[in-house]
């Protein structure tokens, strides 16, 4: 089956979460839009309680959250909702460069219908600089976008102090947590952020949901709907609703809020465990990303003089990823290794290990024996393994 080590690019669907939804599929098929018949109570009543165990795991309350088809398509409905009903003058948003794809060419396509973007700068740890960015804030900033911890190299944003400098310059902020949520705490009412999106498939749920909250109270947010036909999801999300997928959000929404201290702990020793292990064996190691805030399964690593996509192909079912799964198709390097002003040559010698809920340190060890033995081939000048270290030694 090999080593799965690409944690952050998806998960494996938890067996208590696979659980919970299979009645939804079948005995309990009702559609949560039928108000005439105890099918259609039953599934409402699902999606309801799917709805409060999602908001419990951030802080909100259960009308501040829109099930969505995954974190994608909440950024989508974020940005480009948010900025049909936009208030005269602001025109502008502000996107840190180390955002997700989905946030970055979102924005893209909002400035070739006419907003002007604006980026924030990171820093070599791929923290947004705050000065830098509340000083990109401006009378006719819209909305800021910054996730709350960063997908390629784990790293953990300021976003309670940027979410400050944004209600100060009457900036909405958008959060991209899909990393962060079910990892760290993250408490949505305590912070200032208006809007923020998450993705079940990140957190050993089903993939293909997700949700948008949506912060209640003044001044309100208004959002037009991206998808119309029929008035789900407060009118905000038409279609009707993935009970299953929905139900399975709740449920891994519901484990993760019971596991995530003892995990984080466990995946934190596994991680220092694997760059230990890396860097006693090998020299031209370097770990890339903010070490002290970061997210606990994540470590980058840069092997110097080792392009990234030999190493993979060295490391056969060992499953890495350079760059994030959304892009590691094209041959560039990754642009948040970019940003944080890593050489190309650099970012393209990266790889991502990406720790999770069933990686063992049996796992752990293995790679790190396998990865060494595949550097030191790939560095040697005859491409030959180096010789196993003798019984003992
Ligand atoms: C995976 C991911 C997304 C996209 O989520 P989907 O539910 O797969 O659309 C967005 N942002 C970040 C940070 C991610 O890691």
């Amino acid at each position: 089956m090999g080593i799965y080590l690409d944690y952050l690019a998806t998960t494996p669907v938890d067996l208590r979460v696979l659980e919970a939804m299979l009645p939804y599929f079948h005995a309990e098929f009702g559609n949560p839009a039928s108000r005439s018949h105890a099918f259609g109570w039953r599934a409402r009543a699902a999606v309801e309680e799917a709805r409060e165990q999602t908001a419990n795991l951030i802080g909100a309350h259960p009308e501040e959250i829109v099930f969505t088809s995954g974190a994608t398509e909440a950024i989508n409905l974020a940005l480009r909702g948010l900025v049909a009903r936009r208030p005269e003058g602001r025109s502008r948003l502000l996107v840190a460069r180390g955002e997700h794809r989905a946030v970055l060419d979102t924005a893209e396509d909002l400035r070739s219908r006419g907003l002007q973007v604006d980026l924030a700068e990171i820093d070599a740890d791929g923290q947004v600089i705050v000065e830098g960015f509340e000083g990109r804030l401006g009378e006719s900033t819209l909305l800021s976008c910054v996730q709350w911890a960063n997908n390629e190299v784990g790293t953990v944003q300021p976003v309670g102090a940027l979410a400050e400098a944004c209600r100060a310059h009457g900036s909405r902020f958008f959060c991209d947590a899909t990393q962060a949520v079910g990892k760290l705490p993250v408490d949505l009412g305590e912070t200032g952020i208006d809007l923020a999106c998450l993705s079940a498939h990140k957190i050993y749920g089903p993939k293909g949901v997700g949700a948008l909250y949506i912060r209640k109270g003044e001044p309100r947010l208004r959002l037009a709907p991206q998808i119309t036909g029929g008035g789900h999801e407060r009118g905000l999300r038409a279609g009707t609703s993935n009970v299953p997928g929905i139900v399975g959000l709740g449920r891994a929404c519901e484990i993760a809020a019971q596991e995530m201290e003892a995990e984080g702990t466990r995946l934190l020793g596994l991680r220092e465990r694997l760059e230990g292990g890396l860097k006693a064996r090998l020299e031209g190691v370097q770990r890339n990303g903010e070490p002290g805030q970061s997210l606990p399964g994540c470590l980058n690593l840069t092997f110097e003089g080792v392009a990234a996509e030999d190493l993979m192909m060295e490391l056969g079912d060992i499953a890495v990823s350079s760059g994030s799964a959304c892009t590691s198709a094209r041959p560039e390097p990754s642009h948040v290794l970019g940003a944080m002003g890593l050489s190309a040559s650099r970012a393209q010698s990266s790889i991502r290990f990406g720790l999770g809920r069933f990686t063992t340190r049996e796992e752990i060890d293995q790679t790190i024996e396998r990865v060494s033995r595949a550097v030191g081939k790939l560095r040697s000048p005859l491409g030959t393994a180096p010789r196993a270290p003798e019984k003992g030694s």
